[in-house]
């Protein structure tokens, strides 16, 4: 309770004004005490002086031979009522100071006693006023009951000589009486005084304590996430700008944490998700955040209560952070593959600090990338390729090039020959480079399609037609069922044909003398259906996924002795799409393939 600024301050009030009032106090009492006793001194030597004019016989020169005088007139003074409460000695010197009259009740008995020996009276002032100096003190009386003023007054003779000593006493019991009543009368100002200032300091440490612990209360709701707190403003004062700063600093607050929540429900959409897994893992190696793709990659379902201590986890062994030394900030940054169930990951981490600005763990991102390693084998498998594909006519050609500049009397049957070889090399060539360019083409939209309406039966009937030799040569059985009301299409009739044309030449080729191959075309739908099937090798079950990518060969030295390159069928498929169609294979080792090309009636938009 005392520890609130309410109970401070008001303590703090108390002593200020108890300190001033004692001070002033005591500085009040002790010049009133001085002031009193100046007063009591002066009256009684002006008491003495009256006396020392009034009674004659003090102003003879021998006291001791009028004492009897004297005594009575200090009898007549004192039953006068003159005296008061004062008590005159009168001390005469002859051999030793002796009191030769006095106006005390008991005066017989104290006359003619030594002054200097005598207990009520002070030798000290008694010598100093026989050296001529009066002097005066407070003395405790010798009952001690009572508190007197003692004052020596030297009487000098004609010559200037002490003759004699008035020492009158006075009771200060009046005085002290005055001063402690002035002593009580500043008590109780002072209480009075402290009383006000405790009721004051209240209400003042009241008005200042109030609106602190108002804002006290509602910071403390605040702290608990409520920030609806509004303080009133009720003065212009330092306490009224504290509670308007408060009120601003709400509303700033409410803000700011409005926005940083708008961050953070950013950041957690970003972070649930992102395509990429990420983790959190602080210095001791436990994971401390997962998103969903990250959970799916390290299967990380079954949390244990304690976290996940990483290096426990199969697919994080296959990471390799150990190399990691939170120490070194050069190790807590990099990259690397990993392969984690199948899939092939850019696993990159770099650390972030926490709230002290110390490294508080790593960051790892696992960025899948499988389809992009696919690719970039395909890439490389293409390059290979070509340069295969190329490298074969290319040494063909140079060894009988070579073989015709060696030779200069060779015959011209032979030469005609070897110029055969090396002028179908360059043809295969050709061919592949043309292919090459249309497949390039047709990868980067460059491909001008001439769109036109068509009859597929009159363009089916074209290709067999062209096709009539091979199928003769081969001794096929060619079977040609189309719709007779097939509607016409609108399509780039080159490529299409060309679709067509590779498609049943592969049936042709792949197919076994005395083959059957069966055209058909109908309309399903709003697209029409060509389906072209043989009875020939067929494809084997593991390379029918792979029959559409490039330079895919089942038999890689037959095709290139039927003259294939391996690109037909990707070029197929890729204007077929084109087209907005769609191209399958069905195929069976040993039983046959068929072919299906499926193209939407109406092209036009392309
Ligand atoms: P190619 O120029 O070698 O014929 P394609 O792309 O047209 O190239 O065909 C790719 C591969 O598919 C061929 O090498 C062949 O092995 C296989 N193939 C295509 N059509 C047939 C078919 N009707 N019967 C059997 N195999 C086929």
């Amino acid at each position: 309770m005392f520890s609130s600024i309410k109970w401070k301050f008001i303590i703090i009030y108390f002593l200020l004004v108890l300190m001033a009032m004692v001070i002033v106090g005591i500085f009040i009492v002790q010049r009133f005490e001085t002031q009193q006793l100046e007063n009591r001194t002066n009256t009684m030597v002006k008491q003495v002086e009256t006396l020392l004019n009034t009674f004659s016989d003090l102003s003879e020169d021998d006291w001791l031979e009028l004492s009897d005088e004297i005594q009575n007139s200090l009898n007549e003074w004192r039953f006068s009522g003159f005296s008061g409460t004062e008590t005159l000695y009168v001390i005469y010197d002859a051999d030793i100071p002796r009191i030769v009259a006095s106006s005390h009740v008991n005066y017989e008995n104290i006359t003619g006693q030594n002054a200097l020996s005598y207990k009520s009276l002070d030798p000290t002032l008694i010598l100093s006023a026989y050296d001529g100096e009066r002097s005066d003190r407070v003395k405790q009386d010798a009952n001690e009951n009572t508190v007197l003023k003692h004052l020596a007054y030297p009487v000098f003779n004609k010559v200037g000589q002490v003759k004699g000593i008035l020492y009158i006493t006075d009771d200060l019991k009046d005085v002290y009486k005055t001063i402690d009543d002035t002593k009580t009368i500043l008590i109780n100002a002072t209480l009075l005084a402290l009383s006000i200032t405790v009721i004051l300091g209240f209400l003042i440490a009241s008005s200042i304590t109030e609106p602190i612990r108002d804002v006290t209360k509602k910071a403390e709701k605040m702290a608990k996430g409520d920030f609806d707190q509004f303080v009133e403003v009720k003065s212009n004062d330092e306490m009224g700008q504290l509670a308007s700063m408060f009120n601003y600093l709400t509303l700033k607050l409410k803000d700011t944490i409005h926005e940083m929540d708008l961050e953070k429900s950013k950041l957690d959409t970003i972070f649930n998700y992102m395509a990429d897994g990420v983790i959190a893992v602080d210095t001791n190696g436990y994971i401390i955040h997962a998103n969903p793709v990250a959970v799916d990659i390290l299967e990380l379902e079954n949390i244990p209560e304690k976290g996940f201590l990483s290096q426990n986890l199969l697919p994080m062994k296959k990471i390799n952070l150990e190399k990691i030394d939170y120490e070194d900030s050069d190790t807590l940054e990099g990259d690397q593959i990993a392969k984690i169930n199948n899939s092939i990951y850019q696993v990159k981490y770099a650390p972030f600090r926490n709230e002290k600005d110390d490294v508080g763990g790593v960051i790892i991102v696992f960025q899948d990338i499988t389809e992009q390693h696919k690719l970039d084998n395909m890439r490389k498998e293409f390059v290979a390729n070509v340069s295969h594909e190329l490298k074969t006519p290319i040494t063909t050609i140079k060894s009988y090039t070579e073989t015709l500049m060696g030779y200069g009397d060779i015959d011209r049957e032979l030469s005609h020959k070897f110029l055969t070889v090396i002028d179908d090399e360059c043809d295969r060539m050709n061919r592949i480079v043309k292919d090459l360019l249309q497949l390039s083409n047709l990868d980067y939209n460059k491909t001008k399609w001439n769109m036109a309406e068509c009859s597929i039966k009159r363009l089916i009937e074209d290709i067999c037609f062209k096709l009539d030799f091979s199928v003769r040569e081969k001794n096929h059985n060619l079977n040609l069922n189309i719709e007779d009301d097939l509607p016409n299409i609108v399509i780039d009739r080159d490529g299409i044909e060309q679709v067509i044309l590779n498609i049943i030449s592969n049936a042709i080729k792949y197919t076994p003398n005395n083959g059957e191959i069966n055209i058909s075309a109908k309309r399903q739908n709003n697209n029409i259906v060509i389906t072209v099937n043989d009875n020939g090798i067929g494809i084997p079950e593991e390379d029918k996924k792979r029959i559409f990518e490039r330079f895919y060969r089942v038999d890689k030295g037959r095709s290139r002795e039927l003259g294939g390159t391996g690109l037909g069928l990707s070029i197929a498929k890729q204007i077929v799409e084109a087209h907005g169609g769609n191209i399958i294979l069905r195929s069976k080792y040993n039983v046959g393939t068929e072919v299906i090309i499926v193209l939407p009636i109406d092209n036009r938009q392309l």
